[in-house]
């Protein structure tokens, strides 16, 4: 197939649903640009993970309701199925990356188990003090924290690589930092912010020169174009099942035969060993085994080889096509607007664009977007050195696939112009209304905000009330916003001061940078405020935040940190 029929790949995904229509409509009829669409769902978050299409979950359905039973262990008929399936997956991701042999191919749960794999076995026994490790600005934590683990295990010196203008790892930094003392080179493809595929040819063939370990993090390249493991001539290559349209907790490190020969295992237990004896050396099984100890994520394996098959069913190319063209129009209709700012030069490479937008929080823009049905990320991303080497405190993420379309960024464009001009009539109304309560300034309880919320249908008139309320709080002096008060947990800043009156009853002042965390304040501080010790413990804030329709904000995701205040304002009246 070589025209791509991105109608015909996006109906695989059941979760997707047939929402299309109705955005077509909106991009194409634009009569009124300030309706947004009801129940509208768009993914723009396929850099966190992609959506699955029917293959891969029929795949995980048809294991387990037809040949459910553990591999490589078994003479019975379906352990032989189970095995020979798992097995199959393995030569075909053999061949998607054309490795030369399935020993080269050991599975994980994902690119951060391999980078943990290679640290704790190779990496660990090759360094001496004053080794030293290259790995760039824009690295996931995923391909960060384990070799800064390792370097102070092994008093190895870490060297940052910069980026060029274009947000490309910069090849003359390199051969600067380059030398006898480099034992491991580890870098990304592609950048999971920036989108930027990196030079990792010419930074493979150097570090050979000087002896060094190649490791190439590919969880955001393999979704998106070929991969050819001998082309490229590294000796490690990792990545992540689920963002190439696979399962949830199934990863592949390719390594190198020799390399992983030479390697001491990961982790112990069964299927890894060819003899166990309390009175001779236990003997590990041979590649890939060696490094697969206990049971596999077998449906979660087998499953990736449907998605793998799924890619090349649609081509490659075509895909890589269709995302091009996405990247333009998505690209040049981000520059045309006002205020936002792209922090590299040029477009990227890959479906993914970082970008912030001037006067807005990162947060509030995400979840006023998320209002409109669109899930797009805000925050550091995983990639903190980044933030801090482009003096950013996080970013906007727009990461695409090949499932979306011209009429999904067109929405997404203008329900981002809506929110960044505030073309929102409900907004502006409201707002005469907002300040006459504020200038009531009685103290809100909880029952008030349930009163409030109890007759709102739908998270977008809901986020529009929480960010009404934001306009409620009284904001912290510099002073106060002081780093004891600051609460860990949230993506945004946000501070809580609590003070107790002479009956011990408790009062919270509380402030974020972000408006819509300032509007959750408001909820949460108007449950806790002027209540003792005790009515704190057992208020119910989770049945709260349901009868509020908001218990999506309650979650632990590090997004909106509601929780982490609410665990702070727990943990600060625990002792009395
Ligand atoms: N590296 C990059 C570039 C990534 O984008 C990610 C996931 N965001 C990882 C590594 C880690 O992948 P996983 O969480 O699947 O282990």
């Amino acid at each position: 197939m070589n025209s791509f029929d991105v109608e015909k790949f996006r109906q695989q995904f059941p979760l997707l649903g047939n929402n299309s229509q109705s955005i077509k409509r909106h991009a194409h009829e634009q009569t009124n640009p300030t309706q947004e669409v009801s129940n509208a769902f768009v993914y723009l978050d396929n850099g966190a993970t992609t959506q699955k299409p029917n293959c891969v979950i029929d795949s995980h359905q048809t294991f387990y309701q037809e040949y459910n039973a553990n591999v490589h262990r078994a003479s019975h008929v379906l352990s032989a199925k189970a095995t020979a399936a798992f097995e199959q997956a393995r030569d075909n991701v053999k061949d998607y990356i054309n490795a030369k042999s399935i020993k080269e191919i050991i599975w994980t749960k994902g690119a951060t188990e391999g980078f943990n794999l290679i640290a704790n076995t190779l990496a660990h026994h090759i360094l001496s003090p004053g080794d030293e490790i290259i790995i760039s600005v824009s690295e996931h934590h995923a391909n960060i924290v384990p070799w800064q683990l390792l370097a102070k295990q092994s008093s190895a010196i870490i060297k940052v690589l910069g980026l060029d203008e274009d947000g490309r790892i910069d090849l003359n930094g390199f051969e600067k930092l380059i030398n006898n003392k480099t034992k491991i080179v580890c870098c990304a493809q592609v950048s999971n912010v920036l989108g930027k595929v990196n030079p990792i040819e010419a930074i493979i063939a150097q570090a050979k020169a000087v002896g060094a370990i190649t490791i190439i993090d590919g969880a955001q390249a393999v979704a998106h174009f070929p991969v050819d493991v001998q082309a490229l001539d590294c000796d490690f290559y990792l990545f992540s099942a689920h963002k190439m349209y696979g399962p949830t907790g199934v990863g592949v490190l390719y390594g190198k035969q020799a390399l992983l020969e030479s390697m001491p295992p990961y982790q112990a237990g069964g299927e890894m060993i060819k003899k166990v004896s309390f009175n001779q050396p236990t003997i590990f099984a041979d590649l890939p085994f060696k490094f697969e100890a206990g049971t596999p994520n077998i449906a979660g394996v087998i499953a990736f080889a449907q998605a793998i098959q799924f890619i090349k069913q649609f081509s490659h190319s075509a895909i890589m096509k269709h995302e091009g063209v996405l990247i333009q129009h998505c690209s040049r209709a981000l520059a045309q607007m006002p205020n936002i700012n792209f922090f590299v030069n040029n477009v990227p490479d890959i479906p993914v664009l970082a970008f912030t937008v001037e006067g807005h929080h990162n947060h509030d823009i995400a979840s006023a977007l998320d209002s409109f049905g669109i899930a797009i990320r805000s925050g550091h991303h995983c990639a903190m050195p980044l933030m801090e080497y482009l003096s950013l405190s996080g970013c906007l993420r727009v990461s695409m696939a090949a499932y979306n379309t011209i009429e999904e960024i067109d929405y997404f464009i203008a329900c981002l112009e809506k929110i960044i001009t505030g073309v929102d009539r409900n907004i502006v109304v409201n707002d005469v209304s907002a300040k006459k309560n504020l200038q009531q300034r009685r103290q809100l309880n909880s029952d008030d905000i349930i009163k409030q919320f109890i007759h709102i249908a739908g998270w977008h008139n809901r986020h529009r009330e929480i960010m009404l309320l934001s306009k409620k709080l009284r904001r912290l002096t510099n002073s106060d916003r002081s780093e004891q008060a600051l609460i860990h947990g949230c993506e945004s800043l946000a501070w809580l001061v609590a003070t107790q009156d002479e009956d011990k009853i408790f009062y919270f002042q509380a402030d974020s940078d972000a408006r819509i965390i300032r509007g959750l304040l408001v909820i949460v501080l108007a449950a806790f405020n002027g209540k003792t010790a005790g009515q704190i413990q057992n208020f119910d804030i989770e049945e709260y935040f349901a009868t509020l329709g908001l218990m999506q904000q309650l979650s632990p995701s590090r997004g909106n940190g509601v929780l982490a205040i609410v665990e702070k304002i727990k943990a600060l009246t625990l002792t009395e």
